[in-house]
């Protein structure tokens, strides 16, 4: 993180102040929440990984773990949104810190205003970044056109790149992993059915890809299936777990304000005394405190270290998926016991800790799954599964 970094330069707080007022009603109206983009953008925020000479703020990944973090104490669903388009600009800024110019396009295109969504998940592909059901066959000149059917790409509405993959099997002896970036065009479909517990404004539709094309200068790389370390791969496997992980974080720290201000504000009949005075609370509240002191140091050092390339080798998978692991259920678990703190207040719909009881429940299915983290740490610590 550079020294001179400061938050409240590049997410002030009267921002922060005006999408939280917007969040209670784009949850309601399960709308995209266009002003928070529209502000957001003209802050310069979808810039803030582009380098300076590029037209951007020049901030590295973990100056935007901070600020996904403190975008999400406002808004859950606008800050897990705008992070797939900080996801494909941090790995652009990863490939760039390694001499790959791959991405390019991406930093200059966000300082144009682009805006990148995330088009990775399908329906029952457990191999995420490893295999594709998506086509991806090969045109003449060397660009891509991609048929297939991606599920959950959060930004649906807004979106001006969508940052894919698929499989090219042309020739079954070196099938390849398209990674890609295609335009919006006629040859995509964006359908209406986002309709989800929480999370409602990231409004994360299915995708229908009917021959999208990525023309040759939009081709990042063709890496084989199954499990590698392209630098690609890392570098949108560190860049999402990190992002991801802080948004989930600043979920957890908002809970916990709320549990803070509600122990103070309600009294006890039998004792006179603010709820804070009472034991068990205190207790509770500490608890939730030991559990959320943890996130940001661990989010900050993995950041700093992708950011210094440090040479975790085959131990990075389980590390990043790792913290990715504990900020969601760690923040699951402190926005349950926020509840608890602030009693059956929190249970109305209009109440903020009910909203954010749905909104983090989402983060137990991103990638790394609570079955992969866990497969992947005990891989690194007892070896592969024999016979595999
Ligand atoms: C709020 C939110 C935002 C997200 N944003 C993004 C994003 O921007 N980009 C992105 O790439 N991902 C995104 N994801 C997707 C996420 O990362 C997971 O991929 C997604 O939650 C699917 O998880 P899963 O594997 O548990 O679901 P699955 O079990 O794969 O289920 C997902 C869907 O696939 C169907 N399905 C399951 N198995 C099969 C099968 N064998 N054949 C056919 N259909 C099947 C299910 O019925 C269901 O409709 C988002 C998820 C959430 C919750």
């Amino acid at each position: 993180m550079s020294a001179a970094f400061d938050p409240a330069a590049h997410l002030p707080d009267d921002l922060l102040e005006r999408i939280r007022g917007r969040a209670a009603g784009v949850d309601a109206e399960n709308v995209f929440p266009d002003d928070d983009l529209a502000e957001l953008r003209s802050a310069g925020y979808l810039r803030i990984l582009v380098p300076e000479e590029l037209g951007g703020a020049g901030l590295g990944l973990a100056d935007a773990t901070v600020l996904q973090q403190r975008l999400a104490t406002a808004a859950p669903a606008t800050a897990l949104a705008v992070n797939m388009h900080l996801v494909w600009t941090a790995v652009a800024l990863i490939l760039r810190d390694r001499g790959l110019d791959d991405l390019e396009f991406v930093l200059t295109g966000a300082a144009d205003g682009e805006v990148f969504a995330f088009g990775i998940s399908e329906a029952g592909n457990d191999l995420v970044l490893f295999g594709s059901d998506t086509e991806a066959r090969p045109l003449a000149g060397g660009g891509y056109a991609f048929t297939g059917t991606k599920i959950f790409t959060s930004l649906a509405p807004v979106w001006t790149q969508l940052g894919l993959h698929g499989l090219d099997d042309t020739d079954p002896d070196d099938p390849k992993l398209v990674f890609a970036f295609v335009p919006r065009s006629d040859a995509v479909v964006t359908r209406d059915d986002w309709d989800t517990l929480g999370m409602r404004g990231s409004q994360s539709r299915t995708t229908e890809l009917h021959g999208a094309v990525s023309p040759p200068d939009r081709v990042a790389r063709r890496v084989a299936p199954g499990p590698s370390g392209d630098p690609l791969v890392f570098g949108i496997f560190a860049a999402f777990e990190l992002l991801l992980a802080s948004v989930y974080t600043g979920v957890a720290r908002r809970a916990l304000d709320l549990a803070v201000d509600a122990a103070g504000s309600k009294k006890s009949k039998r004792t006179g005394l603010a709820a804070a005075q009472d034991p068990d609370v205190r207790r509770r509240v500490a608890a939730m405190a030991i559990a959320y002191d943890a996130l940001p140091p661990q989010i900050a050092q993995l950041a700093r270290d992708v950011e210094d390339g440090a040479g975790h080798g085959a131990r990075w998978f389980s590390l990043l998926s790792g913290v990715k692991h504990r900020a969601t259920t760690a923040a699951k678990g402190i926005v349950d016991d926020a509840m608890l703190v602030a009693g059956g207040a929190s249970y109305f719909s209009r109440n903020e800790l009910s909203r954010l009881y749905r909104d983090v429940l989402a983060g137990g299915f991103h990638p790394s799954d609570p079955e992969s983290a866990h497969s992947a740490a005990a891989t690194a610590w007892l070896g592969p599964l024999e016979g595999r």
